[in-house]
């Protein structure tokens, strides 16, 4: 087991408000809501960030937004944000592969986290 807060969460070894689970992805909201609603989706396999992805994992990125597209849409959200901080640089504070999803706020920035 990796030392890492998602894959602690993924494990049920830390709680989390889950919105979606299969056999690949989880999607639960964040603990420090950036906007009105604000989840994170993460891939089951610990992944440190996008610049970790290579061929053999690339496809998880296109279920993540399947999955994105179906837990917005449950929620009732038609305009939304998705971001993505890769590396400590640019404000990844969580070496595990997520995607924010923001919805709700006035976006006139272009970036909220
Ligand atoms: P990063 O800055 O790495 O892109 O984002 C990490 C996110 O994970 C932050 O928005 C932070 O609030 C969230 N986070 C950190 N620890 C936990 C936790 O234990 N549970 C949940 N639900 N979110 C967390
Ligand atoms: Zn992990």
């Amino acid at each position: 087991m990796h030392d890492c807060i998602f894959c602690k969460i993924i494990a049920g070894e830390l709680p989390s408000k889950k919105l979606y689970e299969d056999d690949r992805v989880l999607a639960f909201y964040d603990i420090h809501p950036a906007a009105p609603v604000h989840f994170l989706v993460v891939p089951k396999a610990h992944i440190v960030s996008a610049a970790e992805l290579n061929h053999e994992t690339e496809s998880v990125v296109g279920h993540m937004f399947t999955v994105i597209a179906r837990v917005t849409k449950a929620l009732g959200i038609s305009d939304y944000r998705v971001c993505n901080n890769c590396g400590e640089g640019a404000g990844q504070v969580v070496f595990h592969l997520h995607f924010h999803v923001l919805s709700g706020a006035p976006f006139r920035q272009k970036c909220l986290l």
